[in-house]
């Protein structure tokens, strides 16, 4: 698919995100980001409550730590990286404050229901690197048990959705998970930040 095709289909799939009702106690508005022809896919888990004012993904405190990593670790600032890296998520709608006050994680039949738009973007963009961020996420990519901490910092070569791609995952950048401020969570951030910012793909982002 050449470039503009591929945005047309984004842009075609997007509509129907947008107008998506499947799950009752979703909260929309649905969230995505735009229709970026890229061979880099970005999994997060689901949005918060900010995004869908700001009609975009990280688009909160969890992004700007998304964000400083990438600034700091790869040099690819924000706006590079919304116009280089394809944003998709487990969930598109905020899924609610679950009885313990924080966010609700959004349940196999929610979860099953949204794949089928992961699936489709997987197939239109058949990216070469895939980041997964957030357990649920990394569940969602690489398959349900592994550890954080055999995770991160490492590469893997997964087959997602029928596609062959490198998988480099990240640990969710929320500010109520101490686990990427805490050893060895840190030194593990650090490695995985390398990682992407010696992969091709990244490397080639930064010359666009
Ligand atoms: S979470 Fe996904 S499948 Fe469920 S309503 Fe939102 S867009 Fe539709």
């Amino acid at each position: 698919m050449s470039k503009s095709e591929t945005t047309r289909a984004l842009t075609v799939l997007h509509a129907e995100l947008d107008s998506c009702h499947a799950c009752p106690k979703m909260i929309g508005p649905v969230v995505h980001g735009p229709p970026v022809a890229s061979r880099v896919l970005l999994v997060g888990q689901a949005p918060g409550p900010r995004e869908g004012s700001f009609g975009r993904p990280f688009a909160w405190t969890a992004g700007k730590t998304l964000f400083r990593w990438f600034q700091e670790g790869t040099g690819i600032d924000e706006d590079a990286f919304r116009r280089g890296i394809y944003m998709a998520a487990v969930a598109r709608c905020f899924p609610g404050k679950s009885s313990g006050g924080g966010d609700r994680r959004p349940d196999a039949t929610e979860i099953g229901a949204c794949k089928t738009f992961l699936t489709r973007e997987v197939a239109i963009l058949r990216p070469r690197l895939v980041i997964p961020v957030g357990t649920l996420a990394i569940d969602e990519v690489l398959g349900k048990g592994r550890k954080l901490a055999t995770l991160i910092g490492t590469a893997e070569r997964v087959r997602y959705h029928g596609v062959e791609m490198d998988a480099i995952c990240l640990p969710h950048p929320s500010g109520a998970s101490p686990w990427h401020k805490m050893e060895p969570g840190k030194t593990l951030l650090a490695q995985a930040m390398k990682r992407l910012a010696a992969h091709p793909e990244i490397a080639g982002l930064r010359s666009t």
